[in-house]
């Protein structure tokens, strides 16, 4: 599906500005570059800075015209770093993301189109675009490096991308007792926590039990309010074995014997 997505560079001058953009879009997966009449390419510059994803580089398509680049495409998106005096419909990055996803799930083709280096894309290749796509960058200096925002909206097209599929953004991490560390503690399991507590903390003269006050409910709430995992609950009890252990000296004992 994110085939159905080209990126169109148009007029590049600087090779590695090509070899950026192809990293960028490989990183977020997308494959489809075109050049239109890039001014120098193809170039070690451009090989250097894809930093493997030469691939996309070696199957990019060389055109003379935005309109060759074009050819085929239900839906084309031009990028620029100011607002023009021609009004027109504008996406934000987000909307473009999703709205290119949209189209390319219904088998439509996509165009996101990059202009040159120092001018843009000219008002008349912004007029071959359905669509104008600013980055709300700082208005003081609001022209991104060519490839950095090929980078941004490839980002936007593989967000959109994941919410389509149902793919998780966030990579979770699992400890191997992965299943104690998600499980949540019982109430069967809290109250012979809070009995544990109790014996250790009367054991290390922290808790009176003549005079209790309100330690033991101040700690419930406390416990009560931590969405404690069945992990967390084994690792306290081992504290409070070993602190009634200290307590009682037996650690003492256990290093003699251990001799
Ligand atoms: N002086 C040029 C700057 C071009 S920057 C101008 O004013 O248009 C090169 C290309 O990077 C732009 O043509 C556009 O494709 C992209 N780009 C840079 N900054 C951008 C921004 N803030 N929003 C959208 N595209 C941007």
């Amino acid at each position: 599906m994110l085939d159905n997505i080209r990126v169109v560079l148009v007029n590049t001058s600087h090779p590695g500005n090509i070899g950026g953009a192809a990293r960028a879009m490989k990183n977020m997966g997308l494959s489809r570059l075109v050049l239109v009449d890039p001014i120098d390419f193809p170039s070690g510059d451009a090989v250097a800075r894809a930093s493997g994803a030469t691939d996309i580089l070696d199957n990019a398509q060389i055109v003379g015209t935005l309109e060759e680049a074009l050819v085929g495409c239900t839906l084309v998106l031009g990028t620029s770093a100011r607002d023009r005096r021609i009004p027109w419909p504008l996406l934000d990055p987000r909307e473009c993301g999703v709205t290119s996803c949209e189209q390319a799930r219904q088998g439509g083709e996509v165009a996101l189109v990059f202009g040159r280096e120092y001018a843009g894309l000219t008002n008349e290749e912004l007029q071959r675009c359905q669509f104008h796509v600013h980055i709300p960058s700082n208005p003081d200096f609001s022209s991104l490096n060519l490839a950095a925002a090929v980078q941004v909206l490839a980002y936007e097209v593989r967000m959109a991308w994941l919410a389509a599929e149902n793919q998780p953004t966030k990579v979770e991490k699992f400890e191997s007792t992965s299943m104690l560390s998600s499980q949540a503690v019982t109430a069967d399991e809290l109250e012979s926590f809070y009995s544990h507590l109790e014996l250790a903390l009367v054991e290390i003269g922290f808790l009176d039990p003549t005079k209790p006050r309100h330690l033991m409910s101040r700690l419930r709430r406390l416990y009560g309010r931590s969405g404690i995992s069945k992990l967390e609950m084994n690792i306290l009890r081992g504290v409070l074995t070993e602190t009634v252990k200290a307590a009682r000296g037996e650690h003492h004992k256990q290093g003699k014997d251990d001799v």
